[in-house]
């Protein structure tokens, strides 16, 4: 029944709305009444493990979804075989709203976004205070992530029993970032202390002891991060995250693959100053354009700060987060 634009009066176009035309909205719902709602704990090339009423379902995306990207962290509702058994295979029909993504590129001209997670509200950056030296460059890079993202970002300095944190917490402390200090085979009750009711994503390279904080936090994630489950479902590859949920069952944890780069090509200058309502408002007096690097360039903010709007410390550290990711390499 071909009709061509003119014949449409509004009621016609309020029906094409409708994909089904004569069918009342109210008729579709049934389709996925009984879906149930799950939390995606994996990603592996195309098959997702969703958590739903604490069952690992095997699940693949709905035709329905199109193009749209499914991430660890995604809520998700699945319809279809929810028993978990072997050889079941669910459907993913509807991905909520995302609170936060926390992505990055794979390096600062890889215009590719991977989203590393969806929904985190707290990134735990994990770096060792020795063996490896800190690396200021990635605690940077996440920072700038977190921060654009409305993440709230925590400092895990690990092996203090190598070295003193009291350089990097003060290389810090005009951020006010919570930091934590951990030593090889001491307690880690004040990081556990922050995790509750929270979904908190993990990151750091390789080697600074992320992985055993990870496994005294969530004691079943050997298993669970293994090659192939217990089940011989739901494998997991080293190459993209997994949750964890806290034993107590109140919050997440996210466990990253090592990070390697940070790239963050996808953030502007405003996009960081976004996370400085102190500075914000300054830039306001700022040539259209400014990248924000230097009074010379012709910012405004040191003019911001001279007038006392703002410290010069705020200033710098904004300005030294900017330089993490428009200058040197993304590691
Ligand atoms: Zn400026």
């Amino acid at each position: 029944m071909a009709r061509n634009s003119r014949d449409l009066d509004e009621d016609d176009v309020r029906l094409r709305a409708n994909p089904r035309g004569t069918r009342p909205r109210s008729k579709q719902r049934p389709a996925h009444e009984d879906a149930s709602e799950g939390l995606v704990t994996t990603v592996d090339r195309g098959r997702y493990t969703v958590l739903v009423d604490g069952v690992e379902v095997n699940a693949m995306r709905a035709r329905e979804l199109g193009r749209r990207g499914i991430a660890v962290g995604d809520r998700v509702q699945v319809v279809g075989d929810r028993t978990g058994a072997v050889d079941a295979l669910a459907r993913i029909v509807r991905i909520a709203e995302r609170e936060t993504v926390l992505r990055r590129t794979a390096d600062d001209a890889d215009p590719l976004e991977r989203v590393i997670v969806a929904n985190a509200d707290q990134l735990v950056i994990v770096c060792a205070l020795a063996d490896p030296e800190p690396s200021y460059g990635l605690i940077d890079r996440c920072l700038v992530a977190a921060l654009t993202e409305g993440i709230e970002p925590v400092l895990c300095l690990t092996k203090a029993d190598l070295a003193p944190a009291d350089d990097v917490i003060a290389h810090y402390s005009a951020l006010d970032v919570p930091a934590v200090v951990t030593q090889r085979g001491g307690s880690i009750e004040a990081l556990r202390s922050l995790l509750p009711g929270h979904e908190s994503v993990f990151v750091g390279h390789s080697g600074v002891g992320k992985s055993t904080l990870i496994n005294q936090l969530v004691p079943s994630a050997e298993r669970a991060t293994g090659s192939v489950s217990a089940v011989g479902k739901g494998r997991h590859t080293s190459s993209s995250a997994i949750a964890l949920p806290l034993p107590d069952g109140d919050g997440w944890v996210v466990d990253t693959p090592g990070v390697r780069s940070f790239g963050l090509a996808h953030v502007t200058a405003d996009d960081l100053l976004w996370a400085f309502p102190d500075l914000e408002d300054g830039a306001t007096q700022c040539p259209p354009g400014c990248e924000h690097q230097s009074a010379e360039a012709g910012c405004r903010l040191d003019d911001w700060v001279a007038e006392g709007h703002a410290t010069p410390d705020r200033l710098a550290a904004f300005r030294r987060l900017l330089a993490s990711h428009t200058t040197g390499d993304a590691r």
